[in-house]
């Protein structure tokens, strides 16, 4: 099981605006809202619920990537060792709280590329399929990203993508996975499975799996286990390193509050990482950086994951990243979590609120119940008539959520910037939403 973070004692929350505001106030990470630019809408703000989708931009940010604009003008190529932060190094500048983030050793962490390219990288480390294990364990409905770059690793080995991937579907009626189905699927598929690869947190579901039980069962018979954890990072608590976990890969742009097609980062665990014969492709960042610059034809590998860096450092994109990382690091992912599955807790008891008092199921929500088992994001199944006209009518009043074909709304309150308030003037909007039968 993942970990509890808070206690089990039930707080016994309120649906008056009166009780929103009474818990931000007591709320210890009150003030970090005010180190981001909330989009506003006529002047007032929005109720941005969709950091699961893009987190919104800290105010340091454009003085993070101005001063990278400025070495670059005043330098020119110097800038990659006279910089203020010199370029050559920039990723140094970002390992050790991203691998905080993640549950990570600073070795074990990279930050390089975008999310899916660093996936494919992965799986040409970790999927070396042979005809007695070439299968690929994945999740649904997973990202279509996933889906692409699995599918096609496995067709890129010569084997047949329907036959190689196997997909685990939810049980019949349910929407989300039980560990114990997982766990048996890789059971069944044993020895030819190469390779586990799930989300960490399911971007439909928001259902968090319990990434360590299925690392285990995973190398019990023989495969390994990574994770794409763009819906995890910055979201949930997680110990990569100490659940062995093969590879990790995740985004900056969502939780992570770095921007638009922001850098990626990738976990290589150090079991892999300090294999310097694992192969991998190779470039020049990823060599050995007292020789990189000297331009030798033989490959050198760095130790950890900075091995499968390849090309020079993204710098704009990193600065973004930066900035981003030292809120994280000032706020602890520990102390996020916390108040994260309070805000979550209370979106969902607002929600059931609005059911109990209709005396009927308008919505139902298909994220798990159980705080271990999602991050912040909920999501709402509506009734197949009125969904789109709810989410539409919200979002006319404010409220930016996200909106998933068939019928399913999904909200993320993400603790750095929203509020007990947000979460509930939200509720209120949807209710009348659906009360006006819209
Ligand atoms: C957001 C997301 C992606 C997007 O991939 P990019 O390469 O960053 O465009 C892929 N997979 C998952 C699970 C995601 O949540």
């Amino acid at each position: 099981m993942n970990e509890p973070i808070t206690p089990t004692t039930k707080i016994d929350y309120k649906s008056t605006l009166a009780f929103a505001q009474q818990m931000d106030e007591a709320d210890p990470l009150k003030e970090y809202r005010s180190q981001f630019h909330i989009p506003t809408l006529e002047g007032t703000e929005h109720i941005y619920l969709c950091g699961n989708s893009l987190g919104l931009q800290p105010k340091t940010t454009q003085a993070h990537i101005q001063q990278e604009l400025n070495d670059w003008k005043n330098l020119g190529v110097d800038g990659h060792f006279n910089g203020k932060n010199a370029w050559f190094y920039y990723p140094h500048f970002l390992t050790e709280a991203a691998a905080k983030v993640v549950g990570a050793n600073t070795s074990e962490v990279a930050i390089m590329n975008a999310l899916t390219v660093n996936l494919h990288l992965m799986m040409v480390s970790f999927y070396q399929p042979t005809p007695q294990r070439y299968k690929i364990l994945i999740e649904s409905p997973a990202f279509p990203s996933d889906i692409y770059a699995v599918r096609s690793q496995a067709e890129h080995h010569g084997y047949n993508a329907d036959e190689a991937v196997v997909v685990l579907k939810p049980r019949e009626g349910e929407h989300t996975l039980h560990t114990e189905d997982i766990v048996a699927a890789i059971e069944e598929h044993g020895d030819e499975l190469a390779l586990v690869m799930f989300g960490g947190v399911n971007y439909y579901t928001g259902q968090y799996f319990d990434l360590k039980t299925i690392t285990q069962a995973a190398h019990k018979v023989g495969a390994k286990a990574g994770f794409d954890c763009a819906h995890a990072a910055g979201n949930v608590v997680m110990q990569l390193h100490d659940w062995e976990v093969d590879f990790a890969v995740w985004c900056s742009y969502k939780y992570m509050n770095s921007g638009p097609g922001g850098t990626s980062g990738v976990f290589v665990h150090e079991k892999h990482g300090n294999n310097l014969e694992l192969k991998r492709f190779a470039g020049w960042w990823g060599n050995d950086e007292k020789t990189r610059f000297e331009m030798h034809d033989t490959f050198i590998p760095q130790a950890g994951a900075a091995g499968w860096q390849m090309s020079n450092a993204q710098v704009l994109p990193m600065a973004a990243h930066k900035a981003s990382l030292e809120i994280f690091e000032a706020a602890g992912i520990q102390n996020l979590r916390k108040k994260s599955e309070l805000l979550t807790g209370y979106l969902e008891f607002l929600l059931e609120d609005i059911n109990l008092h209709a005396g009927e199921e308008l919505f139902n929500i298909i994220t798990p119940k159980d705080p271990q088992q999602r991050g912040c994001q909920l999501s709402i199944l509506t009734k197949e008539e009125n969904g789109r006209k709810i989410y539409e009518y919200i979002a006319l009043n404010g409220v930016i959520a996200d909106w998933r074909k068939p019928n399913v709304i999904r909200v993320a309150p993400v603790p750095l910037y929203n509020s007990f308030v947000d979460v509930y003037n939200f509720a209120r909007l949807l209710e009348e939403g659906i009360g006006r039968g819209v």
